[in-house]
């Protein structure tokens, strides 16, 4: 295994995480993709970018989110001690404001005047919409009409907050047809506008800006268990979508190499291809939306249709540094059944009064199975993404059986 300090430092100065990640665009987004990373390498070391964005991200976001001793689902599990990293707390109810704040930030010192993002559940273009709203950008959110559907309240909020909500009806009409149109987008109109991609995915250096922008979560969660517990963790478990908030939970313990990391992906309906989005259970290497990285795809390279009962993780790809983790030992990856998501949906909710987003629900899921393996004198630090209010619907039609 590569040593824990050098995984840290990566990814190197192209883009690349060992033989993942690099940018794979078109001719045309070439200048605007180098743009962005000649801009956020000078900004990341700019003390005044990094005050502005710490500061909006107490006062406007409300970090630091608690670290929550879980303490009837931990006597439940009659196993070790589980934490709950509270992201779900934070303004607009997910880790997803993160990295918005940062990119429009960046995006201002572009001067751009127009934003436009993808998004899956709308938790990122409610994110998207919001800071548009808060620094006076024109905004656009490109969302599949499937997922407009299954989340039409966060489309009504995106829509309150004055952004424009085009639905995208290609394809299986979900988050990676979604990503294509604002591709498409950002070619055509890329002199004012900055793309706010959403997860640790896409080309260099949307992983590692969107990864940096999240780190917070797993630099506070590092300093709020030392005070707490007087020592480290020793699991930490996040669900996998592109990955965000798995990597901003990581980071911070990577070289910490007697922690564990197990991000849990979509096993939705079980692993046969089209029912589940659990890129690391038959997914292979491949190249789609910019990056090179493990997805589901075909014999003939054909990406696969996915399914997961929460829209976030309904993806066909996983961000470039997840598969390097996976590759060089350091993380471990899951997955959970749609059926065992919603037994850990309800379970949580009347344990510990919190309604996890779905997303959110798989990192749970996981430890409801495992943490009898565990000894009760451990230590488990759960990312909980987000709050699960866009998912009641959902919920709903599933328990009475016409989910899908
Ligand atoms: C979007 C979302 C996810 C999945 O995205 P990652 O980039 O993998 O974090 C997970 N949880 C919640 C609450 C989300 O909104």
């Amino acid at each position: 295994m590569q040593e824990s300090s050098e995984l840290s430092q990566l990814p190197d100065i192209d883009g690349h995480f060992g033989p993942y990640g690099g940018v794979f665009v078109p001719e045309t987004l070439m200048p605007a993709v180098r743009q962005l990373a000649d801009e956020y390498d000078i900004a990341r070391h700019d003390i005044g970018f990094q005050n502005e964005f710490s500061s909006l991200l107490s006062t406007f976001c409300g970090r630091p989110t608690p670290l929550y001793f879980a303490e009837r689902l931990s006597e439940k599990l009659c196993g070790p001690r589980i934490y709950l990293k509270r992201e779900d707390l934070l303004h607009t109810g997910a880790h997803k404001i993160n990295n918005a704040v940062g990119q429009i930030l960046l995006a201002k010192r572009m001067g751009k005047t127009r934003v436009i993002a993808e998004t899956g559940a709308g938790q990122h273009g409610v994110a998207t919409a919001t800071v548009a709203a808060r620094f006076g950008f024109e905004c656009v959110i490109y969302m599949g009409k499937v997922d407009m559907e299954r989340q039409s309240l966060n489309v009504a909020r995106m829509e309150f907050l004055g952004a424009k909500v085009v639905p995208v009806t290609a394809g299986q009409a979900t988050l990676k047809e979604a990503i294509n149109e604002a591709m498409r987008d950002w070619v055509t109109n890329v002199r004012s506008t900055h793309y706010l991609l959403g997860t640790a995915y896409g080309p260099h250096p949307y992983p590692m800006m969107v990864r940096d922008f999240h780190r917070v979560i797993g630099e506070e969660a590092r300093r709020q268990i030392l005070e707490k517990e007087k020592r480290l963790p020793d699991l930490l478990v996040a669900c996998v979508g592109g990955g965000s908030n798995a990597i901003g939970l990581f980071h911070a313990f990577l070289k910490d190499e007697q922690v564990r990391m197990v991000g849990v992906e979509a096993g939705g309906r079980g692993l046969t291809p089209g029912n589940h989005a659990a890129r690391f259970q038959g997914g292979k290497l491949g190249i789609l939306q910019g990056t090179k990285t493990y997805l589901l795809a075909d014999e003939d390279g054909q990406i696969q249709l996915t399914h997961s009962v929460s829209a976030g993780l309904d993806y066909a790809a996983v961000g470039p540094e997840h598969s390097y983790l996976r590759d060089v030992g350091r993380a471990e990856y899951d997955y959970a059944s749609d059926d065992d998501v919603i037994a850990a949906f309800l379970s949580l909710s009347r344990l510990e009064g919190i309604i996890p987003a779905l997303e959110s629900t798989h990192a749970v899921s996981y430890i409801m199975k495992h943490a009898k393996e565990m000894l009760s004198d451990q230590i488990i630090i759960v990312n909980l993404s987000g709050r699960g209010d866009k998912d009641v619907q959902q919920v709903a039609q599933y328990r009475a059986g016409s989910g899908t």
